[in-house]
């Protein structure tokens, strides 16, 4: 199984690669699963049933996150998100001294709690590969923590916006979780996870 979990089409504000291309690029790699996440912003759109990424208004940058709102809108999200991106941005400002892992420990304890309660899984999204980053995002650590924690869901995902992008990085990403310890990946099928061996 060969599938890119977070692809951008023309539909993102970001992007000008028109879908139909991504499809047959996609068809050209070989790849047999693509899932479209094209930005939406949050409240407009909440009966789209495919891939779609969802941004919480506010939480950039993460450093002005109210914690508890923003477990309350995971909570709130729960019916709604299959999968969990973006938990890098927490990342973003550790690397910057702000948020050293200790700190965050328990914010992210609680929401990957939330996640494996509800069933739901996390995404690793391979893009901090292309900005010459070894780290997997999100990092080694939040992986780890999911994993000790019982998580099991996982999706893998470029986050490509052009056609460089699309499917880099996703074999070597599997090897390295793998490494870390985990069994398997996600893909999925009318919102319920498909796992494969990584
Ligand atoms: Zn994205």
């Amino acid at each position: 199984m060969f599938a890119d979990y977070h692809v951008h089409t023309e539909f993102s504000d970001d992007s000008v690669y028109p879908m139909e291309s991504v499809v047959q690029d996609a068809i050209q790699m070989g790849m047999d699963e693509i899932c479209f996440t094209d930005h939406v912003d949050y409240g407009v759109k909440d009966d789209w049933n495919s891939g779609v990424e969802i941004r919480w208004r506010g939480n950039e940058p993460f450093a002005n996150v109210d914690y508890p709102a923003y477990m309350e809108e995971i909570r709130r999200m729960q019916e709604k998100y299959s999968v969990l991106g973006h938990l890098a941005l927490i990342r973003r400002y550790d690397n910057a001294g702000i948020y050293p892992f200790e700190c965050i420990k328990p914010l992210v304890t609680e929401i990957l709690q939330t996640v494996i309660r509800d069933g739901k899984g996390i995404e690793v999204n391979t893009s901090s590969r292309r900005y010459g980053l070894t780290e997997l995002m999100p990092s080694e650590e939040i992986l780890r923590l999911y994993l000790e924690l019982g998580g099991t869901i996982l999706t893998i995902g470029s986050d490509s916006h052009k056609p460089e992008q699309l499917g880099a990085y996703i074999m070597d990403t599997r090897k390295r979780l793998k490494e870390l310890g985990f069994q398997s990946f996600c893909t999925y099928e009318r919102m319920k996870p498909a796992f494969h061996d990584l």
